[in-house]
């Protein structure tokens, strides 16, 4: 062979050379692409984000050829970077490191939103080292491109240890790049398809609240009608028997009109919860601060829950909540799930404990709350009795809805509840583990300026009358005029003051009563406010020009009391009134206190 022929062989022997390293780079091109046409399929076919980032990385160290690859997505809310996947090393363990922004490979690519290649970590001051002392795992070499969405990065794709020895090269980044824009795409999908799924479940959640609560306003004017309907025959009902029973000698009868009274007050105490339940007028609202609120509701019930071995745990959010509220109405509302917590512990063998809860919340729509504009202050009241089967918990907040023997339970307090937090632009729901737990959590808007100080005012308790006034001397002169369109209320409550030694007149109408009015200088006017002629507020307001001394004299009576232009009407003329159904000794009481102060 001479030498041209050896120089054309080696020749010949550099291009097949080329010519093989060629057909190999193009092959492994031709197989990245095969892969990535396969992962975009995969990207695009879920919205499990788990399972697509699992496949992201597997993908990756793969195609790159690396003994590791991971994801860190951006924590908004703690500004650091979060392993969410992690081929080759303990997933769990690596998930709960979060990686610093400044000290760290990951956070420099993420700050500076650019690809970056350590070929020999142990020497970049920037390395964290807390991941391969915890994983147990040894960095040589690091490649991480940002993954973007809209130019702005959400996390940083890395794979690490390359497996030949030959690093990274700019083909590596390309491919990664690559695939760290599909993968930043799918991630967004799946983000916005959860924010999307929990929207879809918050609205279900506001519009079955929606329903419950048409549901109950429907009912709620029904029962209203009702109730205000019986305040009239409850009244005679209650008044004749305890006019009876002070008249009475013989024990036998005494004991059975003790038992129609008693009953009786039974009847009325569910009358007033259904007009509680029904009520129409707005409340009157002041800031109140919720802790120093539940607070004082706990010290009226503290006694039961203690003689019953029950342990009461609070934990009230520093942030001392102020929400607009009628605190009386919302006391009630803590004694009825205070109550119903105390029975179903009751019930139960184990040791009861009530935990109490308040936290400020904000509004959002992700923790499974309708949409609120401000932030909220969320009270949980958390007792550890029976618990509420499944198919009982959409129903507690139906009226009437009780599981108590009768007698124990009406299945009016949490409709009640209802009622009153809705009106207080709140939610109320609960959550339960039968046979373990009860949650009642309600949430009300907070509001901005914290007053400096504003006291709070306690549940008005029914008063207990037991003794019947007798006669005496200084009523003689004193009359009265009953003004009243139910014939047996009006005889009752003439017969009261009678009894008690006033002269009393009796008339059933409005216009009657004014005539009488004018002709007649009476000491008091026991009035009702429904009448026919003229209402009882218009009478006070003609009297008021007509004879001004004598519209100082006026005590109203009514079922209505709740109605909210009567209420009103009330107030702003500092109006005394008493609520049907009274007992006999109740308007005795107040007509005295009336009489006895302006004789002062
Ligand atoms: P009542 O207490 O008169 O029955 P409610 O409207 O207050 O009426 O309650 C309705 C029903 O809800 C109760 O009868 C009971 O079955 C259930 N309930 C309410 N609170 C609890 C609780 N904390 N634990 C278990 N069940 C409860």
């Amino acid at each position: 062979m001479d030498q041209e022929t050896v120089l054309d062989s080696r020749v010949g022997f550099k291009r097949v050379n080329a010519q093989f390293d060629r057909e190999q780079t193009l092959e492994k091109q031709n197989l990245q692409l095969r892969v990535l046409l396969e992962v975009g399929r995969h990207l695009n076919s879920t919205l499990n984000l788990e399972n697509l980032l699992d496949s992201i990385i597997k993908v990756a160290s793969e195609v790159i050829e690396t003994e590791q690859a991971a994801i860190l997505l951006f924590d908004e809310q703690t500004h650091e970077l979060h392993f969410a996947a992690a081929t080759g090393l303990k997933q769990a363990t690596v998930k709960s490191i979060p990686v610093p922004m400044d000290g760290s490979i990951a956070g420099w690519i993420f700050i500076h939103n650019k690809p970056q290649i350590v070929q020999d970590i142990q020497h970049d001051a920037r390395h964290f080292n807390e991941v391969d002392q915890k994983a147990q795992f040894r960095t040589k070499s690091i490649l991480g491109v940002p993954l973007q969405v809209n130019d702005t990065a959400i996390g940083v794709l890395e794979v690490v240890n390359k497996c030949d020895n030959r690093g990274f090269n700019n083909q590596d980044i390309e491919m990664l790049e690559t695939l760290a824009a599909q993968a930043a795409v799918a991630i967004e999908n799946a983000r916005l398809y959860q924010q999307l799924h929990n929207q879809m479940a918050a609205l279900k959640d506001a519009q079955a609240r929606l329903v419950q609560s048409e549901k109950l306003a429907a009912i709620g004017e029904l029962i209203a009608g009702v109730a205000h309907e019986l305040n009239n025959p409850l009244t005679t009902i209650i008044g004749y028997s305890e006019i009876l029973r002070s008249l009475s000698k013989d024990e036998e009868s005494i004991n059975d009109l003790n038992r129609i009274v008693t009953q009786g007050h039974r009847a009325a105490a569910i009358v007033r919860k259904l007009l509680d339940f029904a009520r129409q007028h707005k409340s009157e609202r002041k800031p109140v601060d919720i802790n120093s609120l539940v607070h004082q509701t706990l010290d009226l019930v503290k006694y039961d829950f203690h003689n019953q071995n029950l342990t009461i745990e609070t934990d009230f959010s520093p942030d001392s909540p102020w929400v607009l509220a009628d605190p009386s109405q919302f006391q009630q509302v803590l004694i009825n799930l205070f109550n119903n917590a105390r029975q179903a512990m009751a019930n139960t063998k184990k040791s009861g404990r009530l935990r109490i809860s308040t936290r400020l919340v904000p509004a959002s729509i992700d923790n499974k709350q309708p949409v609120q504009q401000q932030a909220a202050v969320r009270l949980a009241i958390q007792d550890n009795g029976s618990g509420i089967p499944a198919e009982h918990l959409s129903r507690i907040f139906d009226p009437f809805f009780t599981t108590k023997e009768p007698g124990k339970g009406t299945g009016l307090g949490l409709s009640v509840c209802h009622g009153i937090v809705s009106e207080h632009d709140g939610v109320i729901w609960a959550e339960s583990e039968p046979g373990r737990r009860t949650t009642f959590f309600v949430e009300l808007p907070v509001i901005a300026n914290r007053p400096a100080c504003v006291g709070v005012a306690s549940a008005a308790s029914p008063k207990h009358f037991s003794t019947w006034p007798e006669a005496d001397q200084s009523t003689k002169n004193v009359k009265i005029l009953v003004v009243e369109d139910e014939k047996d209320l009006l005889l009752l409550t003439s017969r009261i003051f009678q009894d008690k030694g006033y002269a009393v007149d009796a008339v059933s109408n409005g216009l009657t009563a004014r005539a009488c009015l004018l002709e007649t200088d009476y000491d008091l006017v026991v009035c009702d406010i429904r009448l026919p002629g003229i209402s009882g507020l218009k009478l006070y307001e003609k009297i008021r020009v007509e004879k001004p001394n004598i519209s100082k004299r006026f005590i109203f009576i009514s079922g209505d009391i709740f109605d909210q232009a009567t209420r009103q009407f009330l107030d702003q003329n500092n109006l005394p009134f008493i609520s049907k159904p009274f007992q006999p000794a109740e308007i005795q009481a107040e007509v005295s206190r009336l009489l006895d102060k302006r004789q002062a």
